[in-house]
């Protein structure tokens, strides 16, 4: 099914969830992958109305992002392959599109990637495919069978030095075939709410699904932070302060955060939450089952 249908359908906010394949190493094992597939069997059970699966991103496996996404569809479940274009061919890109579209894909999260950082890399192909708007221009003029969704910045992109010129290219994605944006993962609802209504008023008028981490370990707060570009809660520094070393207890304190800030952000009226899992279950659950539109999910 399409994704923006589910958006135009669901008379509620739409949840969705983002997991990531097992990490590229050289003795990659069947186990971490079955690892991951029983994951997935668990998050299904909390009734998602789609799983995305992100492509190479924090050097994760990006044929097996392939693998994770078809196991998702054939389960049933909607399933949301992310693809960057930066780094490949326009070939190799057109042929991946061909796999996806010949397996029956309705959907795709058309993405750049991140810039490389290495001045060695600056040569790569990507030249061709500087934004994610050059290759949402390809899938729509070769494959304008899927459904098309584009990555937006609540806090703004590195790149546009956080200037609000991501909202004119929201817009422009928007015009060029995006059918649904997902945002870049935030802790503060009234910022959040605010980038909404900005980008509205610009005349966006696409769903746009707000994402949401519930911080699952001290130690990763900094990278998260890093890559996402987000700030944290002034709760969020309190609760990392004090339980930096005590992991069970900032768990705990992290959950109950994140569940609050997903309830006020439904009563609020958002189209969608899209949840980063850390392909973790248990926390999930603790979030979903606590949801005041956990009846409206599991129907
Ligand atoms: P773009 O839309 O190209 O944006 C990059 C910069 O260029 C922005 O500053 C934008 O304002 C500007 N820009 C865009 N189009 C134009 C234009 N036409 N003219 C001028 N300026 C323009 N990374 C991964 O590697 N794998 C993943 O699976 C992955 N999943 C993600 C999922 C979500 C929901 C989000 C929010 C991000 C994800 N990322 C992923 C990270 C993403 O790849 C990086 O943030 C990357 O740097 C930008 O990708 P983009 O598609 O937003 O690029």
């Amino acid at each position: 099914m399409k994704i923006s249908n589910i958006y135009s359908k669901t008379n509620r906010p739409v949840l969705s969830f983002e997991i990531f394949p097992p990490k590229r190493k050289k003795n990659q094992t069947r186990k971490d992958f079955d690892t991951l597939l029983n994951t997935v069997d668990k998050l299904t059970t909390l009734n998602p109305d789609f799983i995305s699966v992100t492509y190479g991103a924090g050097g994760t496996d990006s044929e097996g992002s392939f693998k994770v996404s078809k196991y998702i569809k054939d389960k049933g479940v909607v399933a949301l392959p992310h693809f960057t274009s930066i780094g490949y061919p326009s070939q190799e890109i057109n042929s991946y599109l061909e796999d996806l579209g010949q397996d029956g894909f309705a959907n795709i999260l058309a993405l750049r990637g991140d810039l490389p950082k290495e001045p060695s890399k600056a040569d790569m192909v990507w030249k061709d495919f500087l934004h994610a708007t050059d290759l949402i221009k390809i899938i729509k003029k070769e494959f304008p069978r899927f459904c098309i969704g584009g990555a937006a910045y609540p806090q703004g992109h590195q790149e546009s030095n956080y200037d609000g010129k991501d909202i004119e290219v929201m817009k422009l994605k928007e015009e060029m075939g995006v059918e649904f944006f997902l945002t870049q993962l935030f802790f503060d609802n009234d910022k959040y709410l605010r980038f909404v209504e900005t980008v509205k008023n610009h005349g966006v008028t696409a769903p746009i699904g707000a994402g949401v981490m519930p911080l699952m370990s001290p130690k990763f707060v900094d990278k998260i932070l890093k890559l996402s570009g987000a700030t944290l809660h002034k709760e969020l520094h309190q609760t990392l302060d004090k339980y930096r070393d005590d992991e069970e207890e900032f768990l705990k304190r992290t959950i109950d955060f994140c569940i609050r800030q997903v309830n006020d952000l439904i009563e609020r009226g958002v189209d969608g939450i899209h949840l980063y899992t850390m392909n973790k279950y248990h926390p999930v659950k603790k979030i979903i089952n606590n949801l005041d539109i956990k009846t409206a999910v599991n129907t």
